[in-house]
């Protein structure tokens, strides 16, 4: 089964609109020559995440390319006294097509637990949102041997009530944590038994489904140009989620390639 390649920047808390625009004019005249490339079934899909004040500038300079764009997070009320929050019709109405949800650091620094990460999912798919859900193990996890046991409970709490149909528009992003933003990447083998095992995982939660064949899986953690077509080549790598390299156009650039 082949799935559609995605890669994904994260830009976190970086860029403004005038740096956010300039960057992505910088990947449109890279990919000038293949803007038709978004709608065919060749090249990978391509999405960037930029702050949510930024979201309505990125949206219209990518707007004709292959660019997509994505926000960082969503709540999950409609409205209301939820004091620094975004909800999704502010985010489709942004533009927006893609979300982040449950990344590590929201996990580590802002409190977020597998409920909340469930509800920010149902929200996006609720809003029409395709939502990439970030799940992985800490430095500390991963040396007690409990990878497994950590990504499975993230992976069913965070998909928990969503049904099959709905998982065409719920990409996952394992990141390790220790990987994240620390130049440390997580070997082939490694990344790639983790997430031969998220497929696994996939296929017992939705028995009787395609979901675990159609379900695009990305790893995510220091990826650049130098580690990509190792961990692009892995049977169950579907792609990358990118933080630091998304950030420079000539490295996004040339993990795009890479994933065609
Ligand atoms: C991330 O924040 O999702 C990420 C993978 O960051 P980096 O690529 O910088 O490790």
């Amino acid at each position: 089964m082949s799935r559609c390649k995605v890669i994904a920047g994260n830009w976190k808390m970086n860029l403004d609109a005038a740096q956010g625009v300039e960057l992505v004019e910088k990947l449109k005249s890279e990919f000038s020559g293949c803007a038709s490339c978004c709608s065919c079934d060749r090249g990978p899909e391509v999405v960037v995440c930029p702050p949510f004040t930024t979201l309505p500038a990125v949206v219209a300079a990518a707007k004709g390319s292959r660019l997509k764009v994505g926000a960082q997070n969503i709540h999950w009320a409609e409205k209301g006294a939820f004091t620094g929050e975004i909800s999704g019709a502010m985010l489709t109405t942004a533009g927006a097509t893609h979300v982040i949800v449950g990344h590590s650091e929201r996990r580590q620094y802002f409190g977020e637990t597998d409920e909340t990460v469930n509800k920010r999912l149902q929200a996006g798919l609720a809003n029409g949102l395709t939502v990439i859900v970030c799940v992985g193990e800490q430095l500390l996890e991963r040396v007690d041997g409990t990878t497994k046991a950590v990504v499975e409970r993230q992976v069913r709490a965070a998909l928990a009530g969503v049904d099959a149909a709905a998982m065409s528009k719920v990409i996952i992003a394992y990141e390790p944590v220790w990987a994240i933003g620390t130049g440390k990447v997580a070997t082939t083998v490694e990344a790639q038994e983790v997430h031969a095992f998220i497929r696994a995982l996939l296929k017992q939660i939705f028995v009787g489904s395609n979901v675990a064949e159609t379900t695009r899986i990305l790893y995510g953690g220091s990826m650049n140009p130098d580690n990509a077509a190792g961990l692009l080549a892995q049977k169950d790598i579907d792609g990358g989620l990118i933080g630091g390299a998304s950030l420079k156009a000539d490295q996004f650039a040339a993990l795009i390639r890479a994933a065609h």
